[in-house]
């Protein structure tokens, strides 16, 4: 593997722990819902992490979102990058968590995310082939507190172009009006995430798509087994495909 030179050309602050970087320069292509490494020199080593791409695969720069882990030795100083300012990605990019993998049956989509999972979903649902391949999408979005629900601006805009598109804000801490009162895993065991999606869970036709910590992934799918649906597979096909940040 290579490393590109990229630039910073705009920076989003959501939260003081949460931006999103958009990077210029040179870059591999990539299938949405795909990650690519970041790296710095810090102290003379090159410190490279995954990030998701959140932009359309056809957009002509790189877009990351993250979120600052306060004693991890990357993020802190991507959060300290200003507009101009160098770091290096991949020649690469990797991951499964893309519509290609999923089997050709599947008609209700589900996504759901954690913090800064909601990533790969952005980029999905900026491709053309989401909104011809399924009849209902539903992103599900879990977060702290409410100033952590970024790319709203975007949500708003797909769900004003695409009317099966649901999205489904749940907050644990300081919900507001409209979005569910809990983790995410509430809201499924409580049937909450079928009334808001107006769309049942079904086997034979949902595939879940789930982003985020390790947690959320274990509990949502430990709850989804129980109404039937089982780990996706290339050699076994099932509904559930998934992706641990940390
Ligand atoms: C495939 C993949 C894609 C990823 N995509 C993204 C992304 O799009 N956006 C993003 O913010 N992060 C993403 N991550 C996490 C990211 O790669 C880094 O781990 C994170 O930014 C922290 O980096 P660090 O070097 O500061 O600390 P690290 O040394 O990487 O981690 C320090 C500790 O923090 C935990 N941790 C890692 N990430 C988080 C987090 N987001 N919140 C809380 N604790 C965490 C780790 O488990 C570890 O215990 C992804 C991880 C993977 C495996």
């Amino acid at each position: 593997m290579a490393w590109l030179n990229g630039t910073v050309i705009d920076r989003t602050v959501w939260t003081e722990t949460h931006i999103s970087l958009r990077i210029a320069g040179p870059r591999p292509d990539f299938t949405a819902g795909q990650f690519i490494r970041v790296a710095l020199d810090i102290h003379g080593e090159r410190i490279a992490r995954p990030y998701s791409c959140v932009n359309s695969p056809d957009a002509p720069y790189l877009e990351i979102f993250l979120n600052k882990v306060p004693a991890g030795p990357l993020s802190p100083l991507l959060m300290q990058l200003q507009v101009g300012d160098h770091l290096w990605i991949s020649d690469r990019c990797s991951g499964f968590l893309t519509l290609d993998e999923l089997p050709t049956n599947v008609r209700d989509l589900w996504m759901v995310a954690t913090g800064t999972g909601i990533g790969p979903f952005l980029s999905i649902m900026q491709t053309d082939d989401a909104w011809k391949r399924f009849d209902h999408l539903t992103l599900v979005h879990g977060v702290r507190h409410a100033d952590q629900l970024a790319y709203t601006g975007l949500l708003a805009k797909l769900m004003h172009d695409h009317v099966k598109l649901k999205v489904i804000p749940c907050v644990t801490r300081d919900a507001p009006v409209g979005a569910y009162a809990g983790r995410v895993t509430q809201a499924l065991q409580d049937r909450q995430l079928e009334i808001r999606a107006g769309c049942n869970i079904d086997p034979a036709f949902s595939h879940f798509m789930l982003c985020g910590n390790t947690q959320m992934i274990r509990d949502m799918s430990d709850a989804l087994h129980m109404r039937g649906l089982k780990k996706h597979l290339r050699r076994q096909p099932g509904q559930i495909s998934s992706e641990k940040y940390h």
